[in-house]
C-alpha cells in the first residue's frame, strides 16, 4: 500500500540516542552513527532546512528527540532528509487502517507488520492469520489485506 509519511515527527520524537552524533565536520555537516544497526554515516544538513535546522531551541526542549529534528510551521521535519540513514527512510508508521463495517477503526498495522489494537476479536482473527499468512513481508502486505477484507473488515 502506498505510505505517505505526514511529518508529524512523532516516531523521531524519542530517537536522539539511537541517531548520534559523532563530530561536527562543518557548518552544517556531521559524522553520525545509527546505534541501532550499529552503522556509521554522514550528513549533511538539506539546503532548504538549514534555516530551520539553526534553530536549537527544540532540540534543546526535547533532549530525547532525534538532534536533526525540527518544527517547520505545523510539522515536524527531518532536516537529513537526503542523507538520513535507510531504516529512517524507510519507516512506515501506519501501513493498514483496519476498521469494521460502520467504519469504526478498530486498529492499524505499521510497515514491520506489527498490529495496534484493543479490539479483542480482531485480535483473534490476526493470531489466527499469521499462521497463515506468506513469509516475506512484501507478500505478506497485500494478502494480509485481502485476507482481512474476506472476514469482513474494511481497510484503508
Ligand atoms: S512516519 Fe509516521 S510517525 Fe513518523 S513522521 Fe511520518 S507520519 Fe509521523
Ligand atoms: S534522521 Fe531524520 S528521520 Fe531519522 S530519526 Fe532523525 S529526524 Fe527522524
Amino acid at each position: 500500500m502506498v505510505f505517505n509519511c505526514g511529518q508529524c515527527g512523532s516516531c523521531c520524537m524519542y530517537l536522539g540516542d539511537y541517531i548520534v552524533i559523532e563530530r561536527q565536520t562543518g557548518v552544517f555537516s556531521f559524522d553520525c552513527e545509527c546505534v541501532s544497526t550499529g552503522t556509521a554515516f554522514t550528513a549533511e544538513v538539506d539546503n532548504d532546512k538549514q534555516q530551520i535546522f539553526s534553530d536549537f531551541s527544540f532540540p534543546t526542549a526535547h533532549p530525547s528527540a532525534c538532534r536533526f529534528l525540527r518544527p517547520d510551521g505545523d510539522l515536524l521535519r527531518c532536516t537529513i532528509h537526503r542523507d538520513s540513514p535507510a531504516q529512517c527512510k524507510f519507516y512506515r508508521c501506519v501501513v493498514m487502517r483496519i476498521s469494521d463495517t460502520s467504519g469504526t477503526c478498530l486498529g492499524q498495522v505499521t510497515g514491520t507488520l506489527a498490529l495496534y489494537t484493543d479490539d479483542k476479536n480482531l485480535r483473534k482473527v490476526w493470531e489466527e492469520m499469521e499462521h497463515l499468512r506468506p513469509k516475506s513481508d512484501n507478500d505478506a502486505e497485500p494478502w494480509i489485506a485481502t485476507y482481512l477484507k474476506e472476514k469482513g473488515y474494511r481497510i484503508a
